[in-house]
């Protein structure tokens, strides 16, 4: 494979951005391989500076569940730049986008739509902080929900210890409030509320966590959450970033059954552009500034452009709810059977799916963590090299989008099952 130009582009952005990129994961240091120099992408291909051709499985990390350009999408954003490309003022897309997402995720009574992932969990969470008035947060080990200070933790020598930062430049004192738990062990859960329930504002979750590769909640794990939560007075926060209008069009909530008090989304609810949503019940909703006294603003929030790309996309998926689904479903299974078949131990809830190096079941960060991340290594470089672009890192989902064809499966399903 020929990769001279972004070699020769990834030499000149090394000098300009730390490791050459504006976002870690994309350096490809955990494979070892230069990063590629996307030129374009259109429907579920993306082609390099050098003229390679890929069948795309990362999808921007989600947005794209329609593929790449979708037309529509393309036009309503190209026709709301007409208009202006900011007003930093009402403008009648945002009430249209709510009532979509209203309408599909009912527990969203109330909404904000603001710029990315990271910004609507950390506003969520001061949300659920001022409602409560209390401090403290539960998080599970293994889930991301963004890069804000009070996040990026690692647990202490035990779990009733506070945890600590696991990013340098964040001060101890912004993670002491952090506690936390292990993902589908209910148990590290209710030793947290024994310990001091009534000071839990909030427990935030991924409801199908996709960011130590995908990793399903077990039966009756979110029903123990809402119940524990709802019974200490605590809120429960689904971060759906990932798994909004994918796992259904009504999100993880819809699929599980479970209801949360608060919701983030972003990904496929931008349909592509740096647009998020936080958003719930309204009576905790009506905290946020100027009702009420939670300060959260946004001189971009709302943005015409990145809002007409979302009504789009969930225009789209709402219309074709019927097809879009099952043809994900369909398709993801394909994939998921030839990574059987190769010998993969592989996790997949609906268009989402993590092949994990290892023969333990991977049900949280400790088995997920058992991983041979050299041997997902030689997976994605046999991939790359046979046409195949998945995630440069063992703890990332493999996205399947609507724009895939049987063909891209089928030949994604020779090159995986060709894997020795
Ligand atoms: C991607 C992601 C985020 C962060 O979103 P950004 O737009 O990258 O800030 C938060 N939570 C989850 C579950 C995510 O997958």
């Amino acid at each position: 494979m020929n990769i001279t130009q972004s070699e020769k582009l990834y030499a000149q952005a090394l000098d300009f951005m730390p490791g050459g990129v504006n976002s870690p994961v994309r350096a490809c240091r955990s494979v070892g391989r230069t990063p590629l120099f996307i030129d374009r992408a259109e429907g579920s291909k993306i082609y390099d500076v050098d003229g390679n051709e890929f069948i795309d499985y990362i999808c921007s990390w989600g947005p794209n569940i329609l593929g790449h350009k979708q037309p529509d999408v393309v036009k309503a954003v190209t026709s709301a730049c007409q208009n202006g490309l900011t007003f930093g003022a009402c403008h009648s897309g945002e009430i249209e986008l709510a009532e979509l997402i209203r309408k599909n995720m009912p527990s969203i009574e109330m909404l904000r739509l603001v710029n990315s992932g990271t910004e609507a969990v950390m506003s969520a969470i001061r949300a659920a902080r001022g409602f409560t008035k209390r401090d403290k947060i539960v998080k599970f080990e293994g889930c991301y929900h963004g890069h804000s200070d009070g996040l990026l933790v690692k647990g202490g020598s035990g779990l009733l210890t506070n945890s600590i930062p696991n990013s340098a430049g964040v001060p101890k004192g912004y993670t002491d409030t952090t506690l936390l738990a292990k993902y589908n062990d209910e148990e590290s859960v209710q030793q947290l509320f024994d310990n001091c329930g009534d000071e839990i504002a909030c427990v935030i979750v991924e409801p199908c966590a996709a960011n130590m590769g995908v990793v399903p909640p077990k039966k009756g794990f979110l029903k123990f959450l809402r119940e524990i939560t709802e019974k200490h007075g605590s809120l429960l926060i689904f971060d759906e970033v990932i798994t909004g209008f994918r796992l259904s069009l009504g999100g993880a909530q819809k699929l599980y059954g479970v209801k949360p008090d608060l919701t983030t989304l972003g990904k496929i609810v931008g349909g592509g552009m740096p647009l998020a949503v936080y958003g719930g019940r309204k009576e905790i909703m009506e905290c946020v500034a100027p009702l009420g006294s939670v300060y959260q603003a946004g001189t971009l929030s709302g943005n015409p452009v990145a809002v007409s790309a979302g009504i789009a996309t969930l225009k789209i998926l709402e219309k074709n709810k019927d097809s879009i689904y099952p043809e994900l479903e369909r398709k993801s299974a394909k994939i998921e059977n030839a990574m059987k078949n190769a010998g993969l131990n592989v996790n997949r809830v609906g268009s989402i799916m993590t092949a994990f190096f290892t023969d333990k079941k991977v049900v949280d960060y400790d088995t997920a963590t058992t991983a041979d991340t050299k041997r997902y290594a030689e997976y994605y470089n046999h991939l790359l090299e046979n046409g195949i672009y998945a995630a440069p890192s063992q703890f990332e989902a493999m996205f399947v989008s609507f724009a895939h064809t049987d063909d891209d499966i089928e030949k994604t399903c020779q090159v995986i099952e060709s894997f020795k």
